[in-house]
C-alpha cells in the first residue's frame, strides 16, 4: 500500500518540504528514514487532525545515525537542532513543528518495570518494541519506495478491526504503563481489546506497582489531555486499575459530570491540573499525601491539590450571606485559583458540602475580585507625601479593601482616601 498521496494531502506544506529534505539528506548519507508511530496510524484512519492542534509533531526512525542526519539537516536548512543525545535521538524544530528523529533500536528488559537496555537495530526491531500493533506501522520516505507502508505486525488489520493488541505476552509485565496507554487508545478511538490482550491486561494490573511515580503520572497526564478523559478514567476504574495506583481513586459517574462542567468553564491550558483536583475531591487529607508521594507530583500541583481539600473543609464559611467582597477576597486569596475552580465545580448542594451562595462567592472571586487592583501604587503614594514603610503598607491595604467593597471608584477617590488615612496614621 502506498500512502504518498495521504502524506501530501495531510502534512502542512512546510512540514512536507522538511520531511522531503530529510529524506534527500538521508539518501546522501546512505541511510533510510521512516515516518512512524501515531501519525501513520492517524493517516490510515484518515484523520491526522486527531493529532494536530497547533502542534504537529512527527516521529521519524532512521536506519543509520539519527544524530548525524539531524545535524546535517540543521546545517543545510532552516530547521533548528534543539537537542541530541548520545543514545541516538535528536529533535529538530521548524516553525511550529517538532520532529523527533531516532536511530532504529532494539530493546531488552532486564526486569519488569525497569527501563530497557538499548542497542542499535533495524526498523523491524524498532517497531516490535512498541506498545500496540496499531502503533507499529511505518511509512518509507526513501526515494525508491516513497510512501510505502511497512506493516510487519499487522497493525493495519487491527486498525480495520478496531482492535488494541499487544505484540507479545510479556508486554504489560515488561512495562505496565502500557495498561494505561491501552485504555487511553481504546477510549479515544472506541476500539476494543483483542481477547488475549484483555486477559493479559487484567492479569498484569499488579505490575503497576513496579512503575515509578513519574512514569505513572506522565501517562495519567496524557489521559487528562484527551478530549474526554472521563471515558478512560471510568474504564480504568471498572478494570480495577485506579485503586491499584491509589486506594481511593475512583472513576464513577460523578467524575464524568464534573469533567464536563470543567471543560465548559475553563481555559484549556489549565485543564489537566483542574482535572487532577477534581479526581481527588473525595479523598481525605491523609490519603492525599500517599497519592502525591506515589505520583511524585510537582510542588505546584501538590499545592493546588492540597488547597482543593483545605478549601473544601472551609466552604461553610463562604456559605453565609451577605459577605462583603473584601471578606470573600481575604478568605480565598491564599488558595491556588485552580483549587478554587475545582471547588466551584465539585461542591454540590445535594451532598451538603456547599450551597449556591458559596458557589456564587467562589465564582465572584475567580472572575472579578482576584483581579481588583488599586489605581495608586507605592510610587504614587510617595508623590502624595506618604513615606515608604509600614504606614504605606497599611494605606495600600485599606485602599485595596475599599476598592473591593466599592468604597472608592476613581483615582481621585483613592487619592482623597489615601491623604486622609495618612493624616490619621500620623497622629
Ligand atoms: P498519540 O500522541 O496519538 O498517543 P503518539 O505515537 O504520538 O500517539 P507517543 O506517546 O508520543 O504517542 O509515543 C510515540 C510512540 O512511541 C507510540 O506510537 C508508541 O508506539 C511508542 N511508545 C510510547 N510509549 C511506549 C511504551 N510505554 N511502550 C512501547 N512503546 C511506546
Amino acid at each position: 500500500m502506498n500512502l504518498a498521496r495521504q502524506i501530501e494531502q495531510y502534512l502542512p506544506q512546510q512540514l512536507l518540504e522538511l520531511v522531503q529534505d530529510i529524506s534527500r539528506q538521508a539518501a546522501k548519507l546512505g541511510q533510510r528514514v521512516y515516518l512512524v508511530g501515531g501519525v501513520v496510524r492517524d493517516l490510515l484512519l484518515g484523520d491526522p487532525s486527531l493529532r494536530s492542534g497547533p502542534r504537529f509533531d512527527l516521529d521519524l526512525v532512521v536506519e543509520g545515525d539519527a544524530v548525524k542526519l539531524a545535524q546535517q539537516v540543521a546545517e543545510t536548512s532552516q530547521a533548528k537542532l534543539l537537542a541530541h543525545h548520545r543514545f541516538g535521538t535528536a529533535k529538530l524544530r521548524y516553525g511550529d513543528f517538532t520532529l523527533d528523529l531516532a536511530t532504529a533500536r532494539r530493546e531488552t528488559y532486564a526486569k519488569p518495570g525497569a527501563l530497557p537496555a538499548v542497542t542499535p537495530g533495524t526498523l523491524k526491531d524498532d517497531l516490535i518494541r512498541r506498545d500496540f500493533s496499531i502503533n507499529t506501522m511505518a511509512i518509507s520516505l526513501a526515494s525508491n519506495d516513497y510512501g510505502e507502508l511497512v506493516d510487519p505486525y499487522q497493525g493495519k488489520g487491527d486498525l480495520e478491526h478496531r482492535l488494541i493488541r499487544i505484540l507479545h505476552p510479556k508486554s504489560f509485565s515488561d512495562d505496565a504503563t502500557r495498561i494505561l496507554r491501552a485504555v487511553r487508545y481504546e477510549q479515544r478511538f472506541g476500539f476494543e481489546f483483542e481477547t488475549q490482550t484483555a486477559q493479559l491486561l487484567k492479569r498484569d494490573i499488579p505490575m503497576l506497582d513496579t512503575i515509578s511515580g513519574d512514569r505513572i503520572r506522565h501517562e495519567l497526564e496524557l489521559i487528562l489531555e484527551e478530549e474526554q478523559p472521563e471515558l478512560a478514567i471510568r474504564r480504568l476504574g471498572e478494570l480495577g486499575v485506579l485503586p491499584r495506583i491509589s486506594p481511593v481513586l475512583q472513576g464513577d459517574g460523578w467524575i464524568a459530570e464534573k469533567f464536563d462542567k470543567a471543560r465548559r468553564l475553563k481555559k484549556p491550558t489549565q485543564l489537566p491540573s483542574l482535572y487532577f483536583c477534581l479526581v481527588i475531591y473525595s479523598f481525605s487529607e491523609k490519603k492525599i499525601e500517599q497519592f502525591l508521594t506515589r505520583l511524585n507530583m510537582s510542588a505546584k500541583l501538590s499545592r493546588a491539590i492540597r488547597d482543593t481539600l483545605r478549601l473544601k473543609t472551609r466552604l461553610p464559611l463562604l456559605d453565609t450571606s451577605p459577605l462583603k467582597p473584601s471578606e470573600i477576597y481575604y478568605l480565598l486569596r491564599e488558595y491556588e485559583p485552580v483549587a478554587i475552580q475545582a471547588n466551584a465545580i465539585a461542591s454540590d448542594e445535594k451532598e451538603g458540602t456547599s450551597s449556591l451562595i458559596a458557589q456564587r462567592h467562589l465564582q465572584l472571586f475567580l472572575t472579578k475580585l482576584r483581579y481588583v487592583r488599586t489605581a495608586l501604587d507605592g510610587e504614587e503614594l510617595k508623590r502624595l507625601g506618604i513615606s515608604a514603610g509600614p504606614e504605606m503598607g497599611k494605606v495600600l491595604q485599606i485602599l485595596h479593601k475599599a476598592k473591593l467593597d466599592g468604597g472608592v471608584r476613581t483615582r481621585a477617590d483613592e487619592e482623597k482616601l489615601a491623604l486622609s488615612l495618612s493624616l490619621k496614621l500620623e497622629r
